[in-house]
């Protein structure tokens, strides 16, 4: 009898389906959260069954990441990071189709909370792992692998927390890809644009505070913190930052325009982008900084005028001059106000060049004919906003192939979010043959 390993293109089903069976929930707060434990044994029990030993860092209980290393055949190169998040945002059971946390698979795609965002990546990187384990296939240079907890929460107790206090796992990484990149957008049957991410915006997360005279709900009053409030929050809300297009998105612009015949007029690239179709929505967050009134707190009695009111506004920065962005911001709200930080993240830009952005084209391509690989900008962040603290060249580069007709940003965060069976497996012969050649 002949003991066959799986084929690291099934197997990459059953780690997908695993893994989402494993409730992973990031409430953005420990005590409410199921925590990555579970999903973290896991996976480092899949790698210890190959013979890679896991490094296990706990933060708060149950908040547990794994950092591992496979040894390159050239010790003298520079490492690669390849880093996937393990915790979800949380899901709804009765708004979903099926049970968010079944793993089920029906009409050609894996179903539940983190199918993309992004258990997928991580069961494909595990995947190809597993299989080089057992045939005796050794990359061309170290690759360090992270499994991340709280990245939905800002990542303080997963990638910042590595970062900050376990640097020596990543030495010698000069490179890393994760999440969000390396997916299809459909032009027609003989070309689909595959997004490498090579920029993300950057996170400004500000509460506003309104001071005013308390006082008598029925009396006059023009000191009044809500209404000071309320006036600096809709004039933020309404707001349109300038135009800024950056290189990565002019880049973006240039080849999209060229693939779907569309005229690109530089001043006015937002005609171009609502051609996008699902996409546009993510492209279009990219052209400006913005700034969205998210929360609002005042008062503690309907006829009392409270002497404070608060907002907090969720900005996402350009790259760029993050205080040119603060100054501009202030003309908006005004004077009065007192602007508290309490998240401050810059955002990255790298260029679209080099062997590893080769490599990534040349994989792509030799899975897919009709692949063309483009770089974009993510308006929203990842573990990358971490890495980059290190000096690591950061990229987006999970590869899936998706259906023309899906929408796929939708599927972030979104009821009956899911990955099609054949994207995963594609995914991983991609995955395999970049990491080969890398
Ligand atoms: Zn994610």
């Amino acid at each position: 009898m002949t003991l066959r390993h799986p084929a690291p293109t099934d197997e990459v089903v059953e780690l997908c389906r695993d893994l989402l069976r494993i409730d992973s929930t990031n409430t953005g707060d420990t005590r409410t959260s199921a925590g990555e434990r579970a999903a973290a044994e896991y996976v480092a029990g899949k790698l210890a069954e190959v013979g890679v030993e896991p490094t296990i860092l706990e933060t708060e209980p149950g908040r547990t990441n794994v950092v591992a290393r496979i040894p390159g055949a050239d010790p003298g190169r520079d490492a690669l990071l390849v880093h996937g998040h393990l915790d979800v945002v949380p899901a709804d059971p009765d708004e979903w189709s099926v049970h968010p946390f079944s793993g089920e698979v029906h009409d050609g795609y894996v179903w539940g909370r983190g199918a993309i965002d992004m258990k997928d990546f991580d069961a494909m990187t595990l995947a190809v792992v597993r299989d080089w384990q057992r045939t005796g296939v050794r990359p061309p240079r170290d690759i360090v692998l992270a499994f991340t907890a709280d990245e939905e929460a800002g990542s303080d107790l997963g990638a910042h927390f590595l970062v900050e206090r376990h640097p020596e796992l990543f030495e010698g990484c000069t490179e890393a890809v994760g999440e969000v990149g390396g997916f299809s957008y459909t032009v027609n049957d003989n070309l689909r644009l595959y997004l490498v991410e090579t920029a993300e915006k950057g996170i400004e997360w500000l509460r506003l505070h309104a001071r005013g005279r308390p006082g008598h709900g029925s009396m006059i009053h023009d000191d009044n913190a809500v209404t000071a409030l309320a006036e600096a929050v809709s004039r933020v809300g309404r707001h349109r930052f300038p135009l800024v297009v950056t290189p990565t998105v002019r880049a973006f612009l240039e080849e999209v325009s060229a693939a779907l015949g569309i005229e690109l007029d530089p001043d006015d690239p937002e005609t171009a982008i609502a051609k996008l179709g699902p996409i546009a929505n993510i492209i279009g967050a990219t052209v400006r900084h913005t700034a969205n009134p998210t929360r609002l707190e005042a008062g503690y009695k309907d006829n009392v005028i409270p002497g404070r009111a608060t907002a907090t506004i969720d900005c996402r920065t350009l790259p760029g001059d993050a205080d040119e962005f603060l100054a501009q911001l202030r003309e908006v709200i005004g004077p009065d106000l007192e602007i508290e930080h309490i998240q401050r993240q810059p955002a990255l830009e790298t260029t679209f060049d080099g062997a590893l952005v080769d490599a990534m084209a040349a994989a792509l391509r030799a899975e897919d004919p009709g692949a063309r690989a483009v770089p974009y900008m993510l308006s929203g962040g990842t573990d990358a906003k971490a890495f980059t603290r290190l000096g690591i060249r950061c990229f987006g580069f999970a590869p899936l192939r998706l259906p023309a007709d899906l929408n796929f940003s939708a599927l972030f965060h979104g009821i009956d979010e899911r990955v099609p069976v054949d994207g995963l497996q594609f995914g991983v012969r991609v995955l395999d043959r970049f990491l080969r050649a890398s």
